[in-house]
């Protein structure tokens, strides 16, 4: 793309919320970065502007049909630095979405620069208390009115901020959450959407998500979609098993997502000389090592909560207790040296970080 970003700032900059009491995604900075895509001239008019509504037609494709992408990502604030972690990965999987999805690839050098731009636009907004950050949330929508079921012919990317507070509440605990293995829905499908970051993936999941909480199960632990007896992930995280001093995580099978905590993880037990493996791992297998006495930890990765120790697993009505509820050493390893690496307190080793 040709074309140069262009910046209106705002007239009215918003007061800013308290940043100790931050809800998730509820209170969004003064700018958001957009571009265009209009058939036939491409990706088009990449802009910072005011953070404002949208008016669409009510037949946008997107409204019917879901041809819609999104991701999500942090900045952290460091010395008079922003700091990005592995942005590059959100937008190579932002286009691999699109790929599956008929959306229109879009210059993954044109998504960085212009978030670097708005990021530094909204340096003010990013919290810089323990464990706070700026969460970015691109997404494409589908907005040419039709109600033909196709690809749209034109499409909006958009960027927008929000700050957020420290998902363990600001203490050190990491909280371990109960996990209800689910044996009744499925989230996807070999050959399906599950790989990618589209909007129908998650109002699918709330049906289960929302029982389990009833039943008062934190998350959900996904099962394949074919027997419902091989792992996937756990709510929006992928998830790892610690086994006789072995980790093993699910294989990328084109059913559960790429998460970009999930690949630097490994990348870190590599680096510490840590077995891994990625392959399929049977529910039973995970029984038959707790009734062994081997499965020394689970837990969760995902940007939200980096990290996430898992405590209980209800499965076939039987309640298995992980590690006595307890954060487990590897999770609390991992933990700090991520979190520790995105805030610029520890050394980048792997080299993730970009100002
Ligand atoms: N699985 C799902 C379904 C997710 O929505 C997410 C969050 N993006 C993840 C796993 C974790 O991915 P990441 O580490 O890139 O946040």
């Amino acid at each position: 793309m040709a074309e140069s970003l262009t910046i209106e700032r705002t007239k009215s900059p918003k007061t800013k919320p308290d940043f100790s009491q931050l809800a998730f995604g509820k209170n969004f900075t003064d700018h958001m970065f957009v571009v265009d895509y209009v058939e036939g001239e491409g990706w088009i008019d990449p802009r910072i502007v005011p953070y404002q509504p949208l008016t669409m037609d009510p037949s946008s494709l997107v409204f019917h049909y879901g041809q819609a992408v999104f991701e999500g990502m942090k900045a952290y604030y460091s010395d008079g630095n922003i700091m990005l972690f592995r942005p590059e990965k959100n937008f190579e999987r932002l286009n691999q979405s699109n790929r599956r999805m008929s959306i229109p690839e879009i210059d993954e050098q044109l998504l960085i620069d212009s978030l670097k731009e708005l990021v530094s636009l909204e340096r003010d907004w990013i919290p810089r208390g323990e464990g706070q950050s700026l969460y970015i949330r691109p997404f494409v929508i589908a907005t040419e009115a039709s109600l033909s079921v196709k690809p749209s012919s034109s499409y909006k990317l958009l960027i927008i901020l929000t700050p957020v507070g420290s998902y363990y509440g600001g203490d050190d605990a990491m909280n371990p959450v109960s996990i209800y293995v689910e044996n009744e829905f499925v989230r996807s499908v070999r050959g399906g959407v599950g790989f990618t970051k589209t909007a129908g993936n998650y109002a699918a999941s709330l049906k289960a998500q929302e029982q389990a909480g009833s039943a008062g199960y934190d998350q959900v632990l996904w099962l394949d979609g074919v027997e419902q007896r091989y792992i996937e992930e756990v709510g929006s995280m992928n998830i790892f098993f610690k086994i006789s001093g072995k980790v093993v995580t699910p294989a990328l099978n084109g059913s559960i997502l790429e998460g970009i905590t999930r690949d630097s993880v490994i990348e870190l037990l590599h680096y510490w000389d840590i077995p891994v493996e990625e392959r399929r791992i049977d529910m039973e297998e995970i029984r038959t090592a707790y009734e062994a006495g081997t499965l020394e930890e689970i837990f969760g990765t995902g940007t939200a909560a980096v990290i996430s120790p898992v405590g209980e697993l209800r499965w076939d009505a039987q309640t298995y207790k992980i590690n006595n509820a307890e954060t487990g050493p590897l999770a609390k390893q991992l933990y700090d040296t991520i979190t520790g690496i995105q805030t610029g307190d520890k050394e980048d080793v792997l080299h993730w970080t970009r100002t």
